[in-house]
């Protein structure tokens, strides 16, 4: 068990757990985005990690970049997202994939719809490291999902808690 800031987590998904889900992902973006020099699009801060493992399986052509959103306070989402850094890379008539850590309520990823569709994009889709169906009110398929989880607060891999947990390895729950 470990404790960040005024909250207990216990171990919840292992690195092996994770090394799977990452390597299923990018077999299928190898499948799909091979030869159609595609953009990936992280979303930081979470995505930084899977995005660097997922695409360093990469094999084709490809040209990186990142956004930064938040609706996150805390253990719970606000609703509300923010464009913290925005898009620098032309984007029109490209194959994009977003890099996600995790989608919830996929309020983030509308926002990024948005952004998108205003680019000219050819097409897009989300390729996340984990989901959680129960959570999620949207419309738009979630092709790419590592794993499907419940929907529990989860820190790791590149999730936080308030800053903290981001460099652990494997993924915690929030102790109930
Ligand atoms: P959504 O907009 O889909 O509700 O949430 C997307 C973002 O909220 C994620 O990219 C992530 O940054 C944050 N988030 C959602 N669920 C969790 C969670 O269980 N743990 C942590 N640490 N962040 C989460
Ligand atoms: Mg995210
Ligand atoms: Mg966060």
């Amino acid at each position: 068990m470990i404790q960040l800031h005024d909250l207990q987590f216990e171990p919840f998904i292992s690195e092996a757990e994770i090394e799977e889900a990452i390597a299923k992902v990018a077999s299928q973006l190898n499948a799909d985005y091979k030869d159609e020099n595609p953009v990936f699009l992280g979303v930081l801060n979470g995505a930084f990690m899977f995005a660097s493992d997922v695409i360093k399986r990469f094999e084709g052509d490809c040209e990186v970049s990142f956004v930064k959103l938040g609706s996150y306070e805390g253990t719970s989402t606000t609703g509300a997202v923010k464009t913290l850094l925005g898009l620098n890379q032309q984007l029109k008539e490209r194959r994009v994939i977003i890099i996600e850590d995790i989608v919830d309520t996929g309020n983030t990823l509308e926002e990024i719809n948005k952004i998108l569709k205003k680019e000219g994009v050819a097409d897009y889709q989300v390729a996340t490291l984990f989901f959680k169906p129960e959570a999620y009110k949207k419309e738009f398929n979630i092709k790419y999902a590592g794993l499907e989880i419940p929907n529990k607060f989860i820190v790791g891999y590149g999730l936080d808690y308030d800053g903290l947990g981001r460099n652990l390895t494997k993924v915690y729950k929030r102790k109930e």
